[in-house]
């Protein structure tokens, strides 16, 4: 027997029979009409990082993509998965937002950091090239600015990471021309695993600001 296999059916099990039943409405209305999800997440694929449940999100509300790292390849340079998945996303469901997520304690800036550790993962390294510029970047900020020398190289290569893949976002068309009509918004966000905390950098923003848990005042 597969025991992953089973643990996996007996999840299924149960949301057939305790989850699906209670929220019959929501996913029979889904399919009544085209999905029009808000946002485009793009995320790691650490296992430890859900983005419905970070965002109290529903179903058909937040488009996914998700790989090693949260790269989005500057346009033209590996056209594939993730070029699609924006180009869907914004030409076709017309998202409005588009949130790119990186994560503490992620093993893709972890690589970048020791590539020894890579030399069996040719893919996996010729990947991460999609983040160089964020390292660079990163060991100028550690060595020469105050704030960032007190903190972990680690988290520092973490948000620039993010900002530059917010970077290489804008330069796909799709991107660019919605952004150009003010239909399209980007941001990136820092999911802190072990505390929940998530800190935002709005588009144009260098750092990163968290999420109080009281909405502002004026906000419902
Ligand atoms: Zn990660």
């Amino acid at each position: 027997m597969d025991e992953v296999l089973e643990q996996l059916k007996d999840g299924v099990r149960r949301f057939r029979t305790e989850v699906y039943p209670q929220q019959a409405d929501v996913f029979v209305q889904a399919v009544s009409e085209k999905q029009a999800p808000h946002t485009l997440f793009i995320t790691c694929a650490d296992s430890r990082v859900d983005p419905n449940l970070i965002t109290s999100s529903g179903t058909g509300e937040v488009f996914v993509t998700r790989n090693i790292g949260n790269m989005v390849p500057a346009y033209g340079e590996m056209l594939g998965g993730v070029s699609a998945v924006v180009e869907f996303a914004v030409s076709a469901l017309k998202v409005r937002h588009v949130v790119i997520c990186g994560h503490t304690h992620c093993g893709a800036m972890q690589g970048l950091l020791a590539q020894a550790g890579l030399e069996t993962m040719p893919t996996v390294k010729s990947w991460l090239k999609n983040a160089h510029a964020a390292l660079s970047v990163a060991e100028t900020l550690h060595k020469k600015d105050d704030a960032a020398a007190k903190r972990q190289l680690l988290e520092v290569l973490t948000e620039q990471n993010v900002l530059l893949q917010m970077q290489h976002l804008k330069t796909h068309p799709s991107v660019a021309g919605a952004m150009a009509q003010g239909e399209l918004t980007v941001s990136g966000w820092i999911y802190n695993i072990g505390t929940g905390e998530v800190s935002v950098a709005e588009d144009g923003q260098q750092t990163f600001t968290p999420v109080g848990v009281s909405a502002p005042a004026g906000v419902a």
